[in-house]
């Protein structure tokens, strides 16, 4: 039986002397009139990487995604729709700010927010489209787009996983009115936790400035507030941090496909398996390695993942669609009008994320595509 000999984890960073450097200097130097310089400084590398000017540093992309539809103005009454299958994070805070989501179906190919479904979504009562750019497969942006421009609705762009992803030339973040971004551990760059906003409106950015800084407007010195906000901010240690990941992005892409690459040499003749997908016109970082197995096969990603974990190889369940979560089984009306979402229940309950973290080499794909080989034979 092929295990491994310590267990492989499924994420994890890579980090570098230049992090540690950064954290020093910032622990030394950034107080007093320095306190804000290597957010400043990581705020500006991580801009234009993205392409969109401005970026705000916050403490977690969740933050990033209150904000955005908080300075959108989204409250009680409007409806916001969302993909059925993405992390609980990019739909909590429309329940913060007083919204109600609704669900919509993903797409067969990349796991995406499938904008007919949102179409069939839309009321009267619509103010915005989230739109989440899964495990490094970016969305159908043109498409969102259009529908959002059509309808008057806020486009947000959760990229926390896909961060280095590109649509039609474009970064992933770059194509909603808000793109929102997470340094959690996990990510394809840390912080340890971490978040950033960018955004090319005026507007939007005014308001994000005022909300995440308990309603003082930029340049307040006097503590002269205007309204209740909220306390939304990254520490100059993790900005450091954050810049000297930024710094090295390409770097980071660059390993992130090459471990992908090495899956996918090793599992793409293998009958039943399927791999993320990265449409023409697109390109995948590959946050997770992600496989969806044949139903026919007969094993769910619980007992995958069961079988994986007996031979020392940690992986994640593909999400579960929210509308199945105990979280949400007091808004039955997310689900009402969309009562067939059969794409996410389909595929949701066959995937599994294998260890996908820079502590992946081909040694360890060998492994990790040796077992699954060997599991899946045996189920058949
Ligand atoms: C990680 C993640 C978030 C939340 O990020 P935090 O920094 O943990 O708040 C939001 N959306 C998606 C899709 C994520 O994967």
């Amino acid at each position: 039986m092929i295990r491994a000999n310590t267990p492989i984890p499924v994420a994890g960073p890579w980090i570098t002397e230049r992090e540690i450097e950064y954290v020093s200097e910032a622990a030394r130097t950034a107080w007093f009139k320095d306190h804000y310089t290597f957010n400043a400084r990581f705020e500006k590398a991580f801009s234009e990487y993205v392409g969109v000017k401005p970026a705000v540093s916050l403490p977690h992309c969740t933050a990033a995604i209150h904000l955005s539809l908080a300075a959108g103005g989204i409250g009680p009454g409007d409806e916001v729709i969302v993909p059925d299958v993405t992390w609980i994070a990019s739909v909590a805070p429309v329940v913060y700010v007083g919204a109600t989501p609704i669900f919509a179906d993903i797409k067969k190919d990349t796991w995406c927010i499938d904008p007919s479904s949102v179409k069939a979504a839309i009321t009267d009562r619509t103010k915005a489209i989230i739109g989440v750019d899964l495990y490094g497969s970016m969305a159908d942006w043109v498409e969102l787009r259009r529908i959002a421009d059509q309808h008057g609705l806020l486009l947000v762009e959760d990229s926390a996983e896909a961060l280095g992803s590109e649509y039609a030339g474009k970064k992933a973040g770059a194509l909603g009115d808000t793109g929102v971004f997470s340094f959690h551990g996990s990510k394809t760059v840390t912080t340890g936790e971490g978040g950033m906003l960018v955004t090319n409106d005026d507007h939007l950015h005014q308001r994000v400035m005022a909300l995440r800084d308990h309603g003082r407007p930029p340049g307040d010195k006097l503590f002269l507030n205007t309204e209740i906000g909220f306390k939304y901010k990254m520490s100059a240690l993790q900005a450091a941090f954050g810049l000297a990941q930024i710094e090295r992005a390409d770097e980071l892409i660059f390993r992130k496909r090459e471990i992908f690459r090495w899956y996918k040499e090793e599992l793409e003749n293998v009958d039943g398996i399927s791999l993320n997908a990265e449409p023409q016109g697109t390109r995948n970082s590959y946050w997770m390695v992600t496989i969806i197995v044949d139903p026919l096969i007969g094993m769910d990603k619980f007992s995958l993942m069961d079988a994986l974990g007996k031979r020392n190889i940690d992986t994640r369940p593909f999400f579960s669609p929210l509308s199945t979560l105990p979280a949400f089984s007091d808004y039955p009306h997310s689900s009402a009008h969309m009562p067939e979402r059969p794409v996410g229940i389909e595929i949701s309950k066959y995937g599994v994320n294998l260890p996908s973290g820079y502590h992946v080499d081909r040694e360890t794909v060998e492994i990790v595509a040796g077992a699954l080989k060997e599991i899946l034979a045996e189920a058949r």
